[in-house]
């Protein structure tokens, strides 16, 4: 590109989001294969997480509106902004139905402010969270945009530590006895799982690393065949 050229922000479709993140590509013989999950895709990276679960062979739909959870095997809350993620979950009348969904005992898989929107409640108490698993979140616990950091996690998974992308981060100040700890940094719940509702403070999607995406299929899997 030459001096002075305007820099397009766009590519032929005209949008932008899929110039930073590819589109989904389904790989048919995934361990998701005949699953179908839905992303809220009100606000945040459901993008990325669509492309993970996709990559693993699931179907993903785009939730925004109650009809949309028809038909789902589970729901994926990305990260966000957890106070805007929450106005526009009430503004479209989904609150009540996703702790509907919750109730009847779907599964929920939750990054970031996905982890904040999902827990029974935040140290600042501000917002209305879903109240999925039973944990209190502090948002912004690691500091401001400036102290975002990667670390390589140990979460017990098969083949090792994982890459962790921790973007002003919430984390687990206190938990019920349901809940399991699947990891912590400096002592501090960074994944937890209660039955088959995954709460996450980092982006699993960002990383390219899908174990943790994979061990959510596993839950829903295990839910839905018994
Ligand atoms: N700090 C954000 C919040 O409180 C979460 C950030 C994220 O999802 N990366 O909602």
């Amino acid at each position: 590109m030459s001096d002075g050229e305007p820099v397009s922000l766009s590519n032929a479709r005209g949008r932008l989001d899929r110039i930073l993140s590819p589109d989904p590509v389904r790989v048919a013989a995934g361990p998701g294969a005949g699953l179908t999950l839905g992303v809220l895709a009100l606000q945040g990276d459901f993008r990325e997480h669509r492309v993970m679960f996709e990559r693993l062979g699931a179907r993903t739909l785009e939730v925004r509106r109650l009809g949309d959870l028809a038909g789902l095997d589970g729901l994926v809350i990305p990260g966000g902004e957890s106070t805007t993620m929450s106005k526009l979950i009430v503004a479209n009348g989904l609150f009540g139905p996703l702790r509907a969904f919750h109730a009847a005992g779907g599964a929920f898989y939750g990054t970031c402010a996905g982890l904040i929107m999902a827990a029974r409640e935040t140290v600042e108490g501000a917002l209305p969270t879903l109240g999925l698993i039973d944990v209190t979140a502090r948002r912004n616990a690691f500091g401001r945009q400036v102290h975002s950091f990667e670390e390589d996690l140990d979460l017990g998974l098969d083949g090792g530590p994982m890459r962790a992308v921790f973007i002003r981060a919430p984390r687990i100040v206190e938990h019920g006895p349901g809940v399991e700890v699947l990891a912590a940094v400096d002592g501090h719940p960074v994944a937890a799982q209660e039955g088959s509702v995954l709460a996450i403070s980092f982006h699993p999607e960002l990383s390219g690393d899908a174990r943790l995406h994979a061990r959510f299929i596993a839950a829903v899997r295990r839910l839905r065949d018994g």
